[in-house]
């Protein structure tokens, strides 16, 4: 195959010879960063800037001996990528997941890096990952394995250094272990914050209301504030969704409560459709109990291509990345592909989307919802206040009614796509901060 020669893979392919660093132009972290570059190429930045994006501060890797409820041993991988952290602590999930790669968790990390930069949260990106299949091991051994790492990441974490929360594969309960192991090596004098460890806690300990539907509201607002502009109103409109877990389902029945009829759904095992209307509800319901969509009866089953070429309004992938590729990108008959899931679309399907005026909105914009009301529980564990989930869903809005108008200013100042404009307004605060503090020593 001919080597990419779009202004994003140059730019990437520019900086890993200048840092005489090994590259590969299919990898995701190495797209991701060209992406990113391309649109500090847009802006007026120095060119340090450039260099210290791209790279993540640190990469921590740790090996966790466990022992198996059958008495024999396991070894579990995790990983900590902690990629800039200019404008405050790092943030960022936690994924379990069985094939998980250090590429996708810098690749994840340097995201939140622009994620919170683009919302103004006062946090720089990280994420982290541990390499398990969550619905293969019991619970005794899921808390035996995020206790061990946990503690393997020892001092690397902490509320006022690098904060984890849930992604894929963990939940509310996996926060809990980490916060609990995380208190019993903190000093005494440090007890009463140091809960604020990690975010997304349940809510009886220290978690926050309105934490576990955040990624879905806060993307149901980022769609109130960008669709008037399409000339489009949720209520009229219809959608399809790739992932029916947190992420995924929150969104379905938050847009359901706002009249948008659900067409399609395809998870891990399976996909569903029904034009009349799927009611999200009965099936979160069906999946919290059976593990999935497959065998759902108020649905007809489809395969995979049948699923990506249902006509819909808003096509939303909630689930792994890249799942849209070129392949898929041709099938699709939406106006808007609303990214939930994080780097769910490949540059080439992306330039293939766009081409055919199909509007995509960015990850770094659409689920930040997640990480804001986060940056809410962090806050009320530090103050030990607890808000009401009015309070929350208001303060939300606000964040992501301005971070979408943000995009918008900066798409039209520099007549770009979405995916630019708030990469652009995510490096233009970054470097406004870096300009003032300097660069040490
Ligand atoms: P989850 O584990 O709750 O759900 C994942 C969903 O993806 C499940 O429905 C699963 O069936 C589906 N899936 C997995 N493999 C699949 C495959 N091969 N084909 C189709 N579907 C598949 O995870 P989540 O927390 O909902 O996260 C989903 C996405 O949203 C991820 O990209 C995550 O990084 C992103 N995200 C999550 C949050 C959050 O607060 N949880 C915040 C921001 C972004």
């Amino acid at each position: 195959m001919d080597p990419c020669d779009t202004p994003a893979c140059q730019s990437a392919r520019e900086i890993f010879h200048e840092l005489e660093e090994y590259y590969d132009e299919h990898n995701l972290y190495f797209q991701t960063i060209g992406s990113v570059l391309e649109a500090a190429n847009l802006l007026d930045v120095p060119h340090r800037l450039k260099l210290i994006l791209t790279q993540p501060k640190n990469e921590i890797m740790v090996h966790c001996p466990v022992k198996m409820d059958d008495g024999t041993w396991q070894l579990f991988k995790g990983y900590r990528v902690q990629h800039n952290n200019v404008l405050g602590p790092y943030k960022g999930g936690m994924r379990y997941h069985g094939e998980v790669k250090l590429d996708e968790v810098k690749t994840l990390a340097l995201l939140m890096t622009m994620k919170c930069a683009l919302a103004r949260l006062p946090y720089g990106g990280a994420k982290g990952a541990l390499k398990i299949d969550p619905r293969a091991v019991s619970k005794d051994e899921l808390e035996r394995v995020t206790r061990r790492l946990t503690a393997a990441l020892g001092n690397n974490i902490g509320p006022d250094y690098d904060i984890p929360a849930p992604d894929m594969g963990t939940n509310s309960q996996i926060m809990a272990w980490m916060a609990d192991t995380y208190i019993n090596f903190a000093e005494s004098s440090n007890k009463v914050t140091a809960r604020g460890v990690v975010t997304g806690k349940p809510l009886e300990f220290g978690g926050s209301a309105g934490r576990e539907k955040a990624t879905g509201q806060g993307l149901v607002y980022v769609l109130d504030a960008m669709l008037p502009g399409m000339k489009m109103d949720l209520s009229e409109l219809s959608c399809s969704l790739i992932g029916y877990g947190n992420v995924g389902s929150w969104t379905g029945r938050l847009l359901q409560a706002r009249g948008t009829r659900l067409k399609a759904v395809m998870d891990h095992t399976g996909a569903i459709r029904n034009a009349h209307g799927i009611d999200a509800e009965k099936l979160a319901l069906y999946v919290a109990q059976t593990g999935g969509v497959k065998g759902y009866t108020e649905a007809d089953a489809i395969d995979e291509p049948d699923f990506y070429s249902t006509p819909v309004d808003l096509f939303i992938p909630a689930a792994l990345e890249q799942m849209v590729d070129l392949e898929h990108a041709e099938r699709l008959q939406c106006k808007v592909l609303v990214e939930a899931a994080n780097a769910p679309t490949t540059p080439r399907a992306e330039r293939h989307l766009l081409a055919k005026g199909i509007e995509v909105l960015p990850a770094i914009l659409c689920n930040a919802g997640g990480v804001t009301v986060s940056y809410f529980e962090w806050k009320q564990n530090r103050q030990s206040e607890t808000w009401d989930e009015e309070l929350v869903d208001e303060r939300l809005r606000t964040v992501m009614t301005r971070s979408a108008q943000r995009v918008l200013d900066t798409a039209a100042r520099l007549n770009c796509n979405m995916r630019m404009a708030s990469y652009a307004a995510a490096i233009e605060h970054i470097d406004k901060v870096y300009e003032m503090r300097g660069v040490f020593p």
